[in-house]
């Protein structure tokens, strides 16, 4: 029997994972669910699965917190604030974490698990892509277990030979990594139309049921900006191992090419209970729940190229990749600021790759050794950021005044 906990438990990948779990309570049971402030959807996926802790994030929802779960009577230790996010990823009676929270706010309770040497199935991609070099030191010198979650690392994972070689495409005869992505909701939009799409067009994607801020990163394509950050940390590649492929059906997850001319795909329904159970098990099989594929019912299989013009992102994270690890972490943190300003309203669809583009320029190349000066360069992105923001709206406010 192996205890888990779901940090991030009450989004759309917590949420899975649960489900997955549920499906299979001889093999797992929940040591701890987390959340930033839901606690109302925290008490209810608890009462699922009688977890022994569950942690608000948010200090101020403690009270709150404590007294919905003695009232619903339930018996697990109600915890609060940040700390505690890093005490239930690590608690020695922990073996498996799902790292689900989004963004830069994952990070520390993600190491927290790689530093406790746990077997970490990783969703969080923001936390690999601001701290890469020293998170994958920190996995190796503490043993942990990397499992992507994120479906398209999965996806290469799968692919390749079990005796792969960090870094070494060449001993195992591979040629290329193929990252797949469905190009979002905009893939056909007229471009002089995508500045005037609203948040709630962004996040409506045609084949994932995502949090807003993925939703958003999916139709801007930084989520696969984020991704080609990600799969490089992961298995050590350099940028020319990775070709982006776009392909609208999310039926096909990702490809690994091999010398000989063969090309493995791992394929199934875009449904993320697949990855979570493919890592929950590996390297054994469990059921995720998901639909098997129907060949009868897949019509069309279309590949093509992501255009610059319509996915700035894209090029602009791919390009901080080769830059070095201050520009993963402040394009990570920009993007963040400008996904948050324009799902509030602030700034149009276009400009989060302008706020992005800026915030890189307006950074010089630093070197981030430790993980506070990581913490560092991720605050003063941010407060760079929110100076373009406020500069930009105020542009926009003159121009319709
Ligand atoms: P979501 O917005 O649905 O859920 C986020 C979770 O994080 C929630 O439980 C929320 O309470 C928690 N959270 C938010 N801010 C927090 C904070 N400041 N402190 C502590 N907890 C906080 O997001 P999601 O779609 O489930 O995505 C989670 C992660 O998984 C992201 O990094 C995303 O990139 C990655 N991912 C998601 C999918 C997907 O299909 N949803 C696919 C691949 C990768
Ligand atoms: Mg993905």
């Amino acid at each position: 029997m192996q205890k888990v906990s779901i940090l991030g438990a009450t989004g759309s990948i917590g949420k899975s994972t649960l489900d997955v779990l549920l499906k299979h309570p001889e093999l797992f049971s929940v040591y701890a669910l987390t959340a930033n402030n839901n606690i109302e959807v925290l008490l209810q996926m608890a009462r699922l699965c009688s977890p022994e802790y569950v942690v608000i994030a948010d200090p101020t929802q403690f009270k709150q917190a404590k007294k919905l779960f003695s009232d619903g009577q339930l018996t697990c230790e109600v915890l609060a604030g940040h700390e505690a996010l890093a005490q239930v990823a690590s608690a020695s009676e922990v073996d498996v974490v799902m790292a689900a929270i989004v963004g830069a706010a994952g990070l520390m309770s993600t190491l927290a698990a790689v530093e406790a040497g746990k077997k970490v199935l990783l969703a969080n991609k923001e936390s690999l892509v601001m701290s890469g070099d020293l998170f994958i030191q920190t996995a190796n010198r503490y043993n942990a277990q990397i499992l992507p979650i994120d479906s398209e690392h999965n996806a290469i994972f799968q692919c390749l030979p079990t005796e792969f070689k960090y870094g070494d495409l060449s001993s195992s005869g591979i040629s290329k990594v193929l990252l797949t992505g469905s190009g979002g909701p905009f893939l056909t939009t007229p471009l002089n139309e995508l500045h005037h799409v609203t948040p709630d067009q962004a996040c409506a994607h045609p084949n994932w049921d995502m949090g807003r801020k993925i939703s958003v990163d999916s139709a801007t394509m930084m989520n696969k900006g984020l991704e080609f950050i990600e799969a490089r940390w992961l298995f050590g590649l350099k940028a020319s191992d990775i070709q982006i492929v776009l392909h609208p059906q999310s039926i096909i997850h990702s490809m690994v090419q091999y010398i000989d001319g063969s090309v493995l795909a791992q394929m199934g329904n875009p449904d993320m209970r697949t990855p979570i159970a493919h890592a929950l098990a590996f390297p054994e099989r469990i059921e995720s729940g998901v639909l098997p594929l129907d060949f009868n019912q897949l019509a069309n299989f279309t590949f093509t190229e992501p255009e610059t013009e319509r996915y700035p992102n894209l090029a602009l994270a791919i390009q901080a990749s080769s830059a070095g690890q201050y520009a993963t972490t402040t394009i990570n943190a920009a993007n963040e600021v400008a996904v948050e300003a324009f799902l509030q309203g602030q700034i149009s669809f276009m400009q989060i790759a302008q706020v992005n583009d800026e915030c890189l320029q307006q950074t010089s190349s630093h070197s981030l050794k430790t993980i506070e000066a990581v913490l560092e360069s991720d605050k003063s992105a941010r407060r760079l950021s929110i100076n373009i923001i406020e500069k930009l709206s105020h542009i926009a406010q003159r121009i319709n005044t």
